[in-house]
């Protein structure tokens, strides 16, 4: 389960020098995690995470199973993520590519790997930049589709909070 509080140690840097000397994922955009992390109860994680102010919400737009076209009724399929360093109290964010992640610091993530987003665990580095994701946006929305409404409801929760 993914815990709030960040503990830092040498032992934690990701264990990729290959990674470690690069950090391009974690400069332009935080890691999606999967709801299986925050069982067994998904919903107190979710509002607890976000109470933290260190993570956000982010969506795919349209039904993520079937492109713009699928006429599911879903507008957007809701999923999470750290926030960006440049945006503290943003709960629903959907910007990518222009500022780091919030646990990312000079010496690497600051995260244990036991918390580290699912996307972030499972990076695939691949020498001159094809580096590739198994837990890239779309999938993520995918699997937050059963938590959806669970995820705008209680974003809205914190952002009115907050
Ligand atoms: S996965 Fe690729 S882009 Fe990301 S930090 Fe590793 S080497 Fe860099
Ligand atoms: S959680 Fe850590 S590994 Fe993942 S994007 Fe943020 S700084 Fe990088």
């Amino acid at each position: 389960m993914i815990e709030h509080t960040p503990t830092y140690s040498l032992a934690d840097v990701d264990p990729s020098a290959f990674c470690a000397s690069c950090g391009q994922c974690c400069k332009r955009m935080p890691g999606n995690i999967s709801p299986e992390q925050l069982q067994p109860d998904v919903e107190a994680n979710l509002r607890r995470l976000l109470a933290t102010g260190n993570y956000a919400i982010d969506w795919w737009e349209g039904d993520p199973r079937g492109g713009p076209f699928l006429k599911s009724g879903i507008g957007k399929a809701h999923f999470l993520r750290p926030r960006h360093k440049s945006r503290p109290g943003k709960i629903f964010d959907p910007s990518w590519g222009d500022s780091p992640c919030v646990f990312l610091s000079d010496n690497g993530c600051i995260l244990p790997r036991s918390q580290r987003p699912k996307e972030c665990l499972e990076m695939v580095p691949v020498r001159g930049g094809a580096c590739l994701s198994t837990f890239p946006k779309q999938r993520a929305a995918i699997a937050w589709l059963p938590f959806n409404d669970m995820l705008e409801r209680i974003g809205h929760d914190v952002s009115k909070s907050e």
